[in-house]
């Protein structure tokens, strides 16, 4: 038997309403009642939580772990380590892995190997389609079996809209959510920026902004078709978020996530070639960053999400057409998010920044669009703090002020545009199961 006992922190469970000061207690890994932690003979672990907020364990939907194939850049472990170290108990890893999560092998090494090094809950993904490549469905029945979470061809999209549609209707059938990196291969082309002012002044290929809201809509159109959940990855565009919220007041089973470059930098960044602004979708305009803070303001856009691509920097170090797309995020977003979202108080000046001074979302609700949106999209036992939940915690100084250091990072890369940044507000504790993971 063990006991833990979280005492006098700011209790924010949005999935029971619950907002107030007070105590949470743990027992055997799981929530428990206050009573059951007195008539405990062993010894109780006590954590002193005043001034911090105690929040259900976040949950970051969308990140890249490379393993298999690709341990140079992170392996489980070290993903796993990343997102204790940024307040998440719960990732869901992508399928651009090789081999690619396509099959219940694969599956099945991911969950063998998770359960051997990771010290959060890792919860795999499997393709749409066979190795990603949009030409043929995987088996999503057998996928679907070997416990994933969602179907997504993430890092690719499918392009063939009757196979999308076949995809959405095998996961109807076996009740998977279906996650979609929204881009037009025609409309794309070999585009590596945002198409516009600083593309065309820099001579860099354009990816425009139709390219990601062609797929939104026709994801939208699926929806409806299929009366089944799709979910648009790593929104970026003003248009997307347009025909998110027309769909979603009709009553369609859309939903959009955003990821905190996206809001943090327009392309304006990109004008000094640095590959770690380089990233798919791409650094979008002034314009965008008003429209995906409206959609969040609005509710359009529900879930917050890393999108955590890391690359090696051999890998990054090259000219900014060759170099890989992505940056790490886990052990940032949270305080970009408490910072761009909810304090609002960064200063100007840094080339390609946002600026501005009122909050969007209260803390209430951005801890919500880390647990409850994604936990009710993805069917997970998570992002509560519910009697008998697994006692997944993060705790949280809302107000502490730090410096992104890369060479701190616990991730095995470093391919980060936020190094030096100054912000306010990030976890100092993150529990797993009852257990502390990581500590600041
Ligand atoms: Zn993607």
């Amino acid at each position: 038997m063990s006991a833990t006992i979280i005492r006098n922190g700011r209790v924010i469970d949005p999935a029971n309403k619950r907002d107030e000061v007070g105590d949470l207690a743990i027992v055997d890994g799981r929530i428990a009642q206050r009573s059951e932690v007195r008539g405990q003979r062993s010894e109780i672990e006590e954590i002193d939580a005043k001034g911090l907020i105690v929040a259900p364990g976040l949950i970051d939907m969308h990140v890249h772990l490379r393993e298999p194939g690709f341990s140079h850049k992170e392996t489980i472990e070290s993903g796993a380590r990343a997102a204790a170290a940024g307040g998440f108990t719960t990732i869901v890893c992508m399928p651009n892995t090789s081999p690619a999560a396509d099959n219940p092998a694969t599956i099945a090494w991911i969950k063998d190997r998770a359960a051997q090094t990771a010290c959060v809950n890792v919860l795999p993904t499997g393709a749409i389609s066979k190795d990603l490549a949009g030409d043929e469905l995987a088996s999503i029945g057998s996928l679907a079996q070997a416990g994933v979470v969602a179907i997504t061809d993430d890092g690719h999209c499918v392009q063939n809209h009757e196979l999308m549609r076949r995809a959405v209707e095998y996961a109807r059938m076996v009740g998977l959510p279906v996650l979609d990196h929204c881009q037009d291969y025609n409309l794309v082309g070999n585009g590596v920026v945002h198409e516009g002012y600083w593309s065309t002044l820099l001579g860099l290929p354009g990816w425009p902004a139709a390219g990601e809201e062609a797929i939104v809509m026709r994801n939208i159109l699926l929806a409806e078709l299929c009366d089944h959940q799709i979910h648009c990855q790593h929104i970026s565009a003003a248009g997307s978020v347009r025909l998110i919220r027309e769909a979603r007041a009709r009553g369609v089973k859309i939903s959009g996530e955003v990821c905190p470059h996206h809001i943090a930098l327009t392309d304006e960044a990109i004008q000094n070639f640095d590959t770690n602004f380089k990233m798919n979708p791409p650094l979008r305009s002034k314009t965008d960053v008003d429209a995906l803070l409206e959609g969040i303001a609005d509710g359009t856009l529900s879930i917050l999400a890393s999108d955590h691509a890391p690359h090696a920097d051999f890998e990054k170090e090259v000219e900014f057409d060759a170099a890989p797309f992505g940056i790490v995020g886990l052990e940032t977003e949270l305080g970009l998010f408490l910072d761009l979202l909810v304090h609002k108080h960064r200063k100007s000046g840094r080339r390609g920044d946002t600026d501005s001074s009122r909050g969007e979302i209260d803390i209430v609700r951005l801890i919500e669009m880390y647990t409850v949106e994604p936990a009710r999209l993805l069917r997970l036992d998570a992002g509560t703090l519910s009697v008998g939940a697994p006692a997944d915690v993060t705790l949280i100084e809302p107000d502490l002020e730090w410096a992104v250091k890369i060479d701190k990072f616990q991730s095995a890369s470093r391919n980060s545009p936020f190094d030096g940044w100054k912000l306010k507000g990030r976890a100092v504790r993150t529990i797993v199961g009852g257990k502390t993971v990581w500590k600041l």
